[in-house]
């Protein structure tokens, strides 16, 4: 055949790369590994399976016992019969439903507490954007009451999905001397959409890890039983992000009304203010909160997965390229059309996938990239982005010695790759490589097209992001009003968290497998690079570098 050029070769290996990327996803995303939820059968076998990949394709063990780094978890359960919510005027004690509001076990909830509330808008303090919903307000001892927005901020996408991520908000309402927090939904987004991180879901009753705004592990999870949902956390204390929360309530709009009778506000107002993004009034509420709560809690271990291709410079070796992905799926949970197993192809079957292909291409490559590549696949991103945090708080190297993390997550090869969309792009030198390394396959890289779904921190890269490390992670890029806008969008409404992500489904195998390259073409890069990535100086996230 003389008339083959070197695209149609690259269409060639690419077929052929995309079925060995696939094959991965057929054993992690079968019905036999029950959606690989954090802790269960499932992800053992899964842990078996990427072991013995990482061995086979020549990665040295990178973990604290072989590949393994073991995370403890604990789990919390609210004991309903046990708990109980009611707002005192006058001496009076009236109780609230769970049509009113449900407290969220993820929180440090105390026994028994009695207490004054104050609506504190969208409850955000920016100082570098000069905009304080807290000034003037004395929040010492109270619960602050707030919409789970960050509506009237006017700020950059990264810079509201980081102030209004959980830990963030808490850390500032902790600082100014709030004991616990009650959450009323962001109106802005869709009933029981489910919407990540920095969101909680407007459904009745709302999933219980709403109320301290992390839907992680609530929200995003296949609304399983009808009891209340089981919260994870980090076992280690030091680690977790809702520690001094004392209560943690998520209010319906039906329970809304009952927070601020004889305040002169009502719930119809405040919804109206923040569907417009606007400027929300902050005042006490009248009488005070008292709750009880009971909480059932157990201990959960499950690792994340460490293998290093050692780097081959004398001295660049000691620094490392972290590629991540996460193991874990949502398990299995409430059936739809008879299937109750959230398989997890994409999300992230896929990454995982990735992850072990690019070892695979680089062991037979022969690659000799100077720096260390470590390739990583967390535990538990589907309950908060807890392995990786683990991961990246105690890392199995020298912390100050990881230069990057290039995330994989759900990144929705269902069609060709001709636009490669990043988050993260404009934050760090990052950005200028990956725009080189996507050149040399004729893809052109864009910006996140939607900021407010927060995709900047809906993934592990933000655990790497927060110790300081620049980090990026990407989606299949398309132009709008295309038939690849819609074959996304529909994807997210129809298989996103949902058991029809799964083997059945059609995706761009091929296209994959140019996306892999790419990314083999941009750790090369990285490690290659005589400087260690940087963030940009008018980078926000700059901040967190030591
Ligand atoms: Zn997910």
């Amino acid at each position: 055949m003389l008339a083959v050029g070197a695209a149609a070769l690259f269409a060639a290996d690419f077929a052929a790369e995309g079925d060995l990327w696939w094959a991965h996803i057929q054993f992690l995303a079968d019905d036999n590994l029950q959606g690989r939820e954090t802790g269960s059968e499932g992800y053992r076998e899964a842990v078996k399976y990427v072991a013995g990949k990482m061995e086979t394709f020549g990665l040295k063990p990178a973990g604290t016992s072989g590949y393994l780094q073991p995370v403890k978890f604990e789990t919390r359960q609210l004991v309903e019969e046990e708990s109980s919510i009611a707002i005192v005027r006058e001496g009076v004690e009236e109780v609230l439903e769970r049509l009113d509001a449900i407290q969220s076990a993820r929180a440090d909830l105390a026994p028994a507490m009695e207490t004054g509330m104050v609506f504190v808008g969208y409850g955000l303090r920016v100082p570098e954007a000069k905009y304080d919903d807290l000034a003037g307000i004395d929040l010492r001892g109270k619960v602050a009451v707030y919409v789970n927005s960050s509506g009237a901020l006017d700020a950059p996408g990264p810079v509201k999905a980081h102030v209004g991520s959980a830990g963030e908000r808490w850390a500032v309402l902790k600082a100014a001397g709030a004991i616990g927090v009650a959450v009323i939904a962001n109106p802005r987004l869709p009933t029981g959409a489910g919407g990540g991180r920095g969101s909680a879901a407007a459904g009745t009753p709302p999933p219980a890890a709403a109320a301290d705004g992390s839907s992680a592990g609530a929200g995003r999870g296949p609304a399983g039983g009808r009891g209340p949902q089981k919260a994870f956390l980090l076992a280690d204390p030091d680690l977790q992000e809702s520690i001094g929360q004392k209560v943690a309530i998520a209010i319906t709009r039906r329970g809304g009304d009952k927070f601020f009778a004889g305040s002169g506000h009502t719930m119809e107002e405040i919804l109206k203010l923040a569907t417009e993004n606007q400027p929300l009034p902050r005042f006490p509420l009248v009488g005070t909160l008292r709750t009880r709560a009971a909480v059932r809690r157990e201990t959960i271990e499950a690792p994340n997965l460490a293998g290093m291709l050692a780097g081959s410079d004398p001295r660049l070796k000691d620094e490392y390229v972290v590629v991540s992905a996460h193991l874990d799926h949502v398990g299995v949970g409430r059936a739809i059309n008879g299937d109750p197993l959230y398989n997890g192809a994409m999300d992230d079957a896929s990454g995982i996938a990735s992850i072990l292909e690019i070892a695979r291409i680089m062991k037979e490559t022969g690659a000799r990239p100077k720096r260390s590549i470590l390739f990583l696949a967390v535990a538990a991103e589907e309950k908060g982005e807890l392995g990786s945090r683990y991961f990246a708080i105690r890392p199995t190297v020298d912390r100050k010695r990881i230069v990057a993390d290039i995330n994989l997550d759900m990144y929705m090869p269902l069609f060709d790759l001709k636009w490669l969309e990043v988050q993260g792009l404009a934050e760090s030198t990052l950005g200028d490589t990956i725009r080189d390394a996507a050149k040399a396959f004729d893809v052109q890289v864009q910006a996140d097209k939607e900021p407010d779904q927060n995709r900047f921190i809906r993934s592990d890269q933000y655990s790497f992001i927060r110790e300081g490390i620049p980090s990026l992670a990407f989606k299949f890029g398309y132009e709008f009003g295309t038939p690849e806008d819609k074959i996304f969008h529909d994807w997210i409404r129809d298989r996103y968290h949902k058991p029809s992500d799964d083997l059945s489904q059609p995706v761009d195998k091929a296209a994959a497998a140019k996306f892999n390259r790419i990314i083999v073409s941009l750790l090369e890069k990285v490690a290659d690079s005589a400087a260690r990535p940087q963030w940009k100086n008018d980078s926000f996230f700059k901040r967190f570098a030591r």
